[in-house]
């Protein structure tokens, strides 16, 4: 085959033995030169042609046999050179149309370590002018080679000098080369330094199997590779002690003629924009004071979860977790405080879960938890008592031993809902049901909080008609001074006529009257109500008789409180000392300096404060020291058994006492029996108020009973 292509060169190919025989004598030389390859073979070629005797060619043959130098014999410098001629078109050589010839002649060492040399004629007589022409081929060649020099130091600067690995490797993934750059992503921190060439692509890269590079698989995971083209993919990278860290990759092909394609992939080590994604994505996501998630993604994770577990028709439940009296804690230690011990409510609750459970801060001291695939072994009750029980134990907050409760509401999917907002919803309506139970207790949802629910919705609307239709009517209930029987006053107690369900009682509709935001108005009616009995009172019957209104928390708080009372006493015309406002100590655990502020200007004015219902909630008798009010009203529960119970009477003497000492008026409610009647009298109490006494009536019922007290002369 090379014979033949020898043959079709469009040159002159000679090769000569070391003694400068011809060996090899191609087709071009036997035309042009009339001498077959046969007829030379074997022959001394100066010999043969006689006139290149003692020819620079000839020199030139001997150096290189001799001394194994090429030469190159340019056309311009030969004044001999071999007798070649022009084919003529019958094929004949003219002898008149010498060749013009460009001759390189080189040595060439055989395997065997024998000398030849080869001779390659060129024939340039074609081109009229030939020096220009090879001036400027010269001048092309050496423009092309400095561009190609340039770009690839362009290249080499580039591949040496970027930030981004790069590696060259063959289509079995096979690394060829790296860059610097490369080198030292893939470097452990400490350890040898790594020789990434030979290595395969799946030592680098945890996500690239093994089996996808082996054998013909490779152009498989190759074309896998390629859509990565341009696009950026991203991956995890493996160093050599197994350290992982994320990349982003683009590959692509390098298109090698002739040869098997090779690859080279980009590869940026993402490790820092990846935990600045993180932390935006925790960050969105968590609650940040106690790590846990938040209420957003965790109605995500809900939301995912009822999706799996309807199809796998599984159940889960949704656990409510209110803090009771957190707000104590607040008040009393401070916010700082607050924080801290919900960080480590968040941890207890994370301790009494599972891997697969969700805690959640919902809001404020509000947990929400769930609690997946709940028929597996456990019950929602033995967790919930396990809360209930860890929660229950001391927290150390600021080196301050602090006890807090919480209340549980639970929710199961999907028999009390198959939506994540109803879940949640029946969660948190149990919690409030576990409340009014008596606090530090759970409660599963019963359809019942939802009628619950409606129906307070319902009164919710009621109770706007209400005041529009004139349905609210005050009842008064005397109160009697227990050294002499006097009628001291009485407290005005607010009734409902519902047009259908007959008398609704306060505390069935103050509760919502406060969450709906209403109670500002109600309280107000009540007011004006009770001042103008008041007045009518006065200017007709018995100037000495006080007015009691009870003032709810929301209301309090409100902000014209203070203004409203002002008015109604500079029009009404009603002496302000013959009024009493009734406030509950919840009024002055949300913030103790501004309600200290109200009580004070509400006294300014010349009203009485009496604090109702004393002896529930927080009652502290040192704490009272502070309060700026006169009243003092034992709740009627401490009076129920305080004829019976000596404790309980020893109680309530006590409380007499104090308040006494604190130059406080006390009255006792709830008087049911005489007996009650008389323990009073023996410790000296001022006030008595119960159904003993007088139920709550109308004004009018009222009005008759005044008068039949009057005469049973028990007045005085
Ligand atoms: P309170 O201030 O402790 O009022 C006394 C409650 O005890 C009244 O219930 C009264 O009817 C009841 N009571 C009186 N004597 C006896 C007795 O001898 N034995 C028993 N077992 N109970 C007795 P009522 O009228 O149902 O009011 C309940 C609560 O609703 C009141 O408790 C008060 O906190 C609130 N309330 C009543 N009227 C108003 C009002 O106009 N505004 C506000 N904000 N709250 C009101
Ligand atoms: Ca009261
Ligand atoms: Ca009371």
């Amino acid at each position: 085959m090379y014979r033949h292509i020898i043959d079709l060169v469009d040159s002159g190919i000679v090769v000569l033995n070391t003694e400068g025989a011809v060996v090899s004598w191609n087709g071009w030389m036997a035309e042009r030169s009339g001498i077959s390859e046969q007829d030379i073979l074997g022959k001394d070629m100066i010999e043969a042609m006689p006139e290149l005797d003692n020819s620079r060619i000839a020199r030139a043959v001997f150096k290189a046999l001799k001394f194994n130098s090429p030469s190159v014999l340019s056309a311009k410098l030969l004044k001999t050179s071999f007798p070649l001629f022009k084919k003529s078109i019958s094929g004949r050589s003219r002898p008149s149309e010498r060749l013009v010839q460009s001759i390189q002649i080189k040595p060439f060492v055989h395997d065997d370590g024998s000398h030849y040399c080869v001779i390659s004629i060129f024939d340039i007589s074609s081109a009229d002018m030939r020096e220009k022409v090879l001036r400027t081929q010269s001048g092309v060649l050496s423009t092309l080679v400095k561009d190609l020099q340039e770009k690839e130091h362009e290249l080499r600067t580039l591949f040496e000098n970027t930030q981004n690995g790069i590696l060259i490797f063959d289509h079995q993934g096979t690394i060829l080369s790296v860059n610097p750059a490369a080198s030292t992503m893939f470097q452990p921190p400490e350890g040898a330094e790594v020789q990434l060439p030979h290595q395969h692509l799946f030592d680098l890269f945890a996500d690239i199997e093994p089996q996808q590079l082996v054998d013909g698989i490779s152009e498989e995971f190759m074309r896998s590779l390629l859509p990565m083209a341009g696009k950026e993919h991203e991956m995890m990278a493996q160093r050599a002690d197994g350290t992982r860290f994320p990349v982003s990759v683009s590959a692509n092909a390098i298109p090698h003629f002739g040869q098997p394609t090779r690859f080279f992939m980009f590869v940026r080590d993402i490790t820092a924009r990846k935990r600045a994604e993180e932390q935006l994505y925790r960050m969105a996501r968590m609650d940040p004071l106690t790590g846990l998630c938040n209420r957003f993604s965790f109605s995500e994770v809900l939301a995912n979860s009822v999706k799996r577990h309807a199809r796998e028709q599984h159940t889960l439940s949704v656990f409510f977790i209110d803090l009771d009296r957190f707000k104590n804690v607040n008040d009393s230690l401070g916010h700082d405080a607050g924080d801290e011990l919900l960080r480590q409510v968040g941890e207890r609750l994370v301790e009494c879960c599972r891997d697969s459970d969700t805690v959640s801060r919902w809001a404020g001291d509000e947990f929400v938890m769930l609690l997946p695939q709940q028929n597996q072994g456990r019950s929602s009750i033995t967790v919930a008592e396990k809360i209930l029980e860890a929660i229950a134990r001391p927290f150390e907050v600021n080196s301050n031993q602090v006890y807090i409760h919480c209340s549980i509401g639970i929710a199961q999917f999907p028999d009390d809902g198959v939506e994540m907002e109803r879940l949640i919803f029946c969660a948190d309506q149990a919690m409030y049901q576990a409340k009014a139970d008596g606090k530090g207790k759970f409660r599963f949802f019963t359809p019942a909080m939802n009628d619950r629910t409606l129906a307070r919705l319902k009164t919710e609307s009621e109770l706007r008609l209400a005041l529009q239709h004139n349905q609210f009517e005050l009842y008064y209930q005397p109160q009697i001074d227990v050294a002499h029987g006097r009628l001291f006053g009485v407290e005005a107690l607010l009734r409902w006529h519902h047009p259908e369900r007959g008398i609704i009682y306060p505390n069935e509709f103050i509760g919502v009257a406060e969450e709906c935001g209403l109670i500002g108005q109600i309280g107000q009616w009540v007011m004006v109500q009770a001042f103008e009995t008041a007045s009518r009172w006065h200017k007709r019957e018995d100037s000495s008789l006080s007015m009691s209104i009870n003032i709810s928390p929301k209301q309090f708080q409100e902000g014209n409180l203070i203004y409203n009372v002002r008015n109604l006493i500079q029009s009404v015309g009603f002496p302000a000392e013959r009024l009493v406002l009734e406030v509950t100590e919840g009024h002055f655990i949300d913030d103790a300096g501004e309600s200290l502020n109200k009580l004070r200007t509400l006294r300014n004015l010349g009203v009485k404060i009496a604090i109702d219902d004393f002896g529930t909630g927080y009652s502290s008798l040192a704490y009272l020291r502070h309060l700026p009010v006169d009243i003092l009203k034992i709740d009627r529960h401490f009076l129920q058994s305080a004829a019976t119970d000596k404790t309980d009477a020893s109680i309530v003497s006590v409380i007499i006492d104090l308040a006494h000492a604190l130059e406080l008026e006390v009255v006792a409610e709830g008087i049911e029996h005489l007996s009650q009647m008389d323990l009073l009298r023996m410790k000296g109490c001022d006030i008595a108020q119960g159904y003993y006494i007088g139920y709550p009536m109308c004004i009018d019922d009222l009005v008759d009973w005044y008068s039949s007290y009057k005469n049973l002369g028990c007045v005085n």
